[in-house]
């Protein structure tokens, strides 16, 4: 009975591949399969396993059974074994500063130093490493963090060097400081005023510079940097996008071209030379705009066959998401910083802890007045380009908020979905505005681990438990994904998101906002499916589905298998874009 059963199961099986070759000869042979560990498909609310996964032509194959799989291995079939690995989608970056990260590998590495002293060592030590006519320039350091608890001033880094440009730049990107022959040169003394949503600090009773710039006024000085060119624009290319592959990204952003005045040009030379392994979603910083999309333009024009007419009409005419890239570089939208960071958080209502140095009913930082942002989603809500905000409190969000409706209400819904980036505080009631526009938010989970205490106190414990609300964006069925916004966070770790968003663990051990873990399975989804969602690639990426190109991470360990304390120790085993090995571990 058994035997017979049997009997009519192989020939179904072996009729189906006759069927198969006989619809579509031998080009139905995989590259290769995949097979010997989990494969999570990341389609669903729940998660999947299929034990095959089939790879021709840079797409996927075949996912799905054993047995379904054996028609398409042909003689040069390469079946990989997993040997116990766990194989994902590649990850997808929802907020992260990829050219930002390659040019801080060029720069002195001030993370984790502990005072003043150490990081004027590290700066002399990188003085003889620097080319002349380069800045001097340091990164990463965290004043809240150095013994000193401030930032260096002008004169311990005249000590650096008395007759080059020095600068330093803390993590967040939004504070730094200076020597003299910086400023002088940026033309900033201390007859200059302080630009709108900036600081030059002080010395005490005078307006004499004391060396440390706060946001717009930091931009106004590091745009003067000499730019990169050369082999030192190649390395930044590919720096960056090394370290992104390192850690399992088959799709990297760079949100906020155009902070520095060599970034159009970085981003073009990649191009031409063709060196990026992965694909890099870039947006425009806002002051920038015309002069990224004439780049674009300008690219569309080299290396399309039909240069006529705009670049949106030339998008339009290539409705496969992914040939968008062109040597896989996108422009996928344009860059707003609403307000500051942790400590300069622009709220409808005051920090319950003001940070050091601020006085008064204290409510953080507006970055640009209303109607830039207005104009800005006039002329943007019906185009391709997606607006992406920088905002960390809920007056940010608000913001953003009115200038969306204003633009539906004058030219009806779009699927532009706008990005909130970081949204780490919003209020319950602006949950709902924000679906009925198709916001996204992008959450700074890896924040958590390294301000949760510092947010806890300042933001106080209301504001705290609701931050990074993902909890309740899944209850409401709406899409977010998890960011690092590297090199914000010193290194573009996924795993440490999906760590971040289920555990929510300060560093000194408090869980701030229980309420708001949510399931490893959840967390995957916010780097995977859900951040596909948000820059408009679902259809080519963000799940092992047939037709879907085959970018897919290899994990030493499923994160849904192991203890939820333990993700964090999970590695990147290998990173393949389209079928491509574009990192592999080989230490253990
Ligand atoms: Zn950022």
């Amino acid at each position: 009975m058994h035997y017979a059963k049997n009997i009519g199961l192989m020939f179904a099986v072996f009729l189906s591949s006759v069927l198969a070759f006989a619809a579509d000869g031998n080009a139905q042979t995989a590259d290769t399969i995949y097979r010997g560990g989990d494969i999570l498909t990341m389609e669903g609310k729940s998660p999947k396993y299929v034990a095959r996964l089939a790879v021709k032509d840079g797409k996927i194959l075949f996912v799905g059974s054993a047995s379904g799989s054996r028609k398409f291995i042909g003689k040069d079939t390469v079946v990989g074994g997993l040997n116990g690995r766990t194989l994902l989608p590649g990850f997808i970056d929802g907020h992260g500063h990829m050219i930002q990260f390659g040019k801080n590998l060029i720069d002195a590495d001030l993370v984790g130093t502990p005072d003043i002293t150490d990081l004027l060592a590290r700066m002399k030590a990188h003085v003889a490493k620097t080319p002349p006519g380069a800045w001097i320039v340091g990164f990463g350091y965290n004043a809240k963090k150095m013994r000193e608890a401030r930032t260096p001033t002008i004169d311990e880094l005249n000590q650096v060097s008395s007759d080059r440009p020095v600068m330093i730049v803390d993590s967040s990107g939004h504070l730094g400081a200076g020597n003299s022959t910086l400023f002088n040169l940026a033309g900033i003394s201390a007859a200059t005023p302080d630009p709108e949503g900036g600081t030059f600090s002080r010395k005490p009773g005078s307006t004499e510079l004391l060396g440390p710039m706060e946001e717009t006024a930091l931009n106004a000085v590091r745009v003067r940097r000499p730019p990169f060119t050369g082999a030192l624009a190649d390395s930044v290319a590919t720096g960056g996008a090394a370290a992104w592959a390192r850690y399992g990204h088959t799709t990297a952003q760079e949100c906020g071209v155009g902070l520095g005045n060599d970034d159009i040009d970085i981003v073009r030379n990649a191009i031409e030379k063709q060196l990026l392994p992965i694909d890099l979603y870039v947006c425009a910083k806002d002051s920038v705009t015309d002069d990224v999309i004439n780049a674009a333009y300008a690219v569309d024009k080299a290396y399309n066959k039909t240069p006529e007419g705009t670049s949106d009409k030339l998008l339009a005419a290539r409705p496969d998401l992914n040939k968008r890239y062109i040597n896989r570089v996108r422009l996928g939208g344009i860059k707003f910083w609403l307000d500051g960071s942790i400590d300069t958080a622009w709220f409808t209502k005051p920090y319950t802890v003001n940070p050091p140095g601020k006085t008064g009913a204290y409510t953080g930082y507006r970055q640009i007045p209303d109607d830039v942002l207005d104009a800005a989603f006039d002329k943007y809500w019906t185009t391709n380009l997606q607006l992406n905000m920088h905002m960390n409190g809920d007056a940010a969000a608000d913001q953003a908020l009115n200038a969306i409706e204003k633009a539906i209400k004058k030219h009806g819904m779009s699927n532009h979905r706008p990005v909130f980036i970081h949204a780490t505080y919003l209020r319950p009631d602006q949950i709902a505005r924000i679906k009925a526009v198709g916001a996204i938010p992008s959450f700074l989970t890896a924040s958590l681990p390294p301000a949760g205490d510092f947010v806890l106190k300042l933001w106080g414990p209301d504001r705290a438990a609701r931050s990074i609300a993902a909890k309740t964006f899944l209850k409401a069925g709406l899409p977010f994904s998890f960011s690092h916004d590297a090199p914000v966070s010193p290194i573009p770790s996924v795993v440490g998101l999906v760590d971040a968003g289920v555990n929510r663990m300060s560093a000194s051990g408090i869980v701030v906002g229980a309420d708001e873990r949510i399931s490893p399975y959840d967390a995957l989804r916010a780097v995977t499916s859900m951040a596909a969602y948000q820059i408009k690639e679902e259809k080519s990426k963000g799940t092992l589905e047939v037709g879907k190109l085959a970018d897919l991470v290899i994990l030493d360990q499923n994160p849904l298998r192991v203890e939820k304390t333990s993700i964090k120790s999970i590695k990147v085993f290998e990173t393949i874009k389209e079928g491509k090995t574009v990192f592999r571990r080989s230490e253990p």
